[in-house]
């Protein structure tokens, strides 16, 4: 089947090849791959497929532009932001189609991650001019300590395909606030986002060689050099702990600055004195935003046992009605995951619980057809020793599982090596403060389903990761601190 006629275009305007030191060009030896629409597991289009020498040339572009790009002014590097966040919040419905084609998630969803990505330059062409050092008295009286913050230098900044936008704005606006040069490495899996994204601040007048964005099917073999150049100065990484793991070992050699947002297994936690109706808006966004694929997702709700039926049957009437189909489609809701292993993963976690004496409220198979479908589900009853409870789901499944008290509560919550996000329903304020400063996780949503804004530190304690992006914590990551000792 081909896709409609406003599809291909906005698929046939992304410029599918490698941008570096501000030109597009074919991977070494006109190497492509393939990028497919998770709805239909049909090819979209083909993109360059970087190679290890294609890499170092984008570094190398990066690196040669860097001293000169550390001494912009910061008004001006800021104002290429705002440009960028202008353009894209104008090209929004075009963006949102070519995100959904390639990631799958409906295109009410793609909307608001593009909002959201924006947001990333609009916080950042803000924080770019705030870029603060400090000037004190030695405590002996004598001599002056002068504080100042640089730019890093070259960064490798490495993205997931569930975000494709929003997990590199949020990335490339602080580097670019702070004066830094970088190479992107999107998802294989989607890559397009970030293409267009390229070309956005491409015409809005960020200079050659500040970014240079690689796509590729050999990751590893394409980035690990790169890690290894004394050159880089710095990795960022959003994937999986899996992954960030080996790349930690890896970025140990140069001992490179790193910021890790890693995989978290989010726990939702609903008290007795907790108003209802609005735990069950709160978990269909916490555990529905992008089709249950989100490092932010409820992986499970701890509820208090005299609620905890009522609440799975009613989480399992507004999971049932949601309506499943390809992310296009008027009044879609819930899209297809990224690829059959996904798909794969699913079932087999919902097996397991189920064969552990669980019980589908709703849902609990995948969608027959092509396409990468799962019914939305609420598994009830889930007992501890299910693996649905332990490991990421990455999918739209919801286990509930009941509790008696606040201290099993909170030890449940957090009885995993992850460490993110968790979320609190209850409206009795001094339970609210006691949970949320025991809670082991570098975020919390409390009485709400959502907590990403760009104006707030977003990330992990634990194996979630190390580092903040967005607040203005995350111009930071980004700066090195030299201090002066002055003797005067
Ligand atoms: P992933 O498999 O770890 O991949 C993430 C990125 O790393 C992709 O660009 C991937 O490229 C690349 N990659 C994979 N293996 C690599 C290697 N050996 N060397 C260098 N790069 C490598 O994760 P994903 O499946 O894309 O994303 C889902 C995960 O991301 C989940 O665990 C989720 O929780 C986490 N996540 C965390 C946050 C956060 O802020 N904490 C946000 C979003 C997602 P290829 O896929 O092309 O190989």
């Amino acid at each position: 089947m081909s896709i409609a006629t406003s599809e291909r275009s906005v698929v046939d305007a992304v410029k599918g090849q490698l941008y570096i030191g501000g030109e597009w060009r074919e991977a070494a030896g006109g190497r492509t791959m393939p990028v497919e629409d998770p709805s239909t597991g049909e090819a979209l289009c083909e993109v360059a497929d970087a190679s290890p020498t294609d890499a170092a040339a984008a570094l190398g572009a990066a690196v040669a532009a860097q001293a000169e790009w550390a001494a912009w002014p910061p008004r001006e590097r800021g104002e290429i932001l705002r440009r960028g966040f202008e353009t894209i919040i104008a090209r929004s419905d075009q963006l949102a189609l070519l995100m959904t084609l390639e990631m799958g998630k409906a295109l009410a969803e793609s909307k608001a991650e593009i909002a959201y990505a924006a947001e990333f330059f609009r916080w950042f062409s803000e924080e770019a001019v705030r870029i603060h050092g400090r000037y004190t008295v030695a405590p002996n009286g004598k001599g002056r300590l002068l504080t100042m913050k640089q730019p890093v230098g070259p960064c490798l900044l490495i993205t997931p395909w569930n975000f494709p936008m929003g997990m590199g704005t949020r990335k490339i606006g602080p580097a670019v606030a702070a004066g830094c040069t970088m190479v992107i490495k999107p998802a294989g899996l989607t890559p397009l986002s970030m293409l267009a994204l390229a070309q956005i601040l491409e015409e809005v007048g960020l200079p050659p060689g500040v970014l240079n964005v690689i796509t590729t099917s050999r990751s590893g073999a394409t980035t690990g050099p790169l890690i290894a150049d004394p050159r880089l100065r710095k990795l960022s990484f959003t994937g999986s702990t899996e992954v960030g793991r080996k790349l930690l070992a890896q970025a140990s050699d140069q001992v490179l600055r790193v910021s890790m947002e890693l995989g978290g297994n989010a726990p939702f936690l609903i008290f007795e004195d907790a108003d209802l109706d609005a735990a069950v808006e709160g978990a269909m966004l916490a555990k529905m935003r992008n089709i249950g694929e989100a490092c932010t997702s409820a992986n499970r709700f701890h509820v208090a046992a005299p609620v905890a039926e009522e609440f799975a049957q009613r989480l399992g009437e507004r999971m049932g009605a949601l309506k499943v189909g390809r992310g296009t489609e008027d009044g879609v809701q819930v899209g297809p995951l990224i690829e059959q292993a996904a798909v794969d993963k699913v079932a087999e976690l919902v097996g397991d619980a189920l064969d552990r004496g669980a019980k589908a409220v709703v849902g609990g198979r995948a969608v027959d057809g092509r396409g990468y479908f799962y019914q939305p589900t609420v598994l009830a009853g889930v007992p501890d020793s299910a693996r649905v409870l332990k490991e990421e789901i990455f999918g739209p499944v919801a286990p509930v599982s009941a509790f008696d008290s606040e201290e099993a509560a909170v030890a449940a919550a957090n009885d995993t090596e992850f460490g993110l996000v968790a979320y609190v329903f209850t409206s009795d304020l001094k339970r609210a403060f006691r949970v949320v400063e025991a809670l082991q996780s570098g975020m919390v949503g409390l009485n709400q389903g959502i907590v990403s804004n760009p104006a707030a530190p977003f990330g992990g304690v634990k194996q979630s990761g190390i580092g903040r992006e967005g607040g203005p914590e995350g111009i930071d990551e980004y700066l090195d601190v030299k201090y002066v000792a002055m003797n005067l």
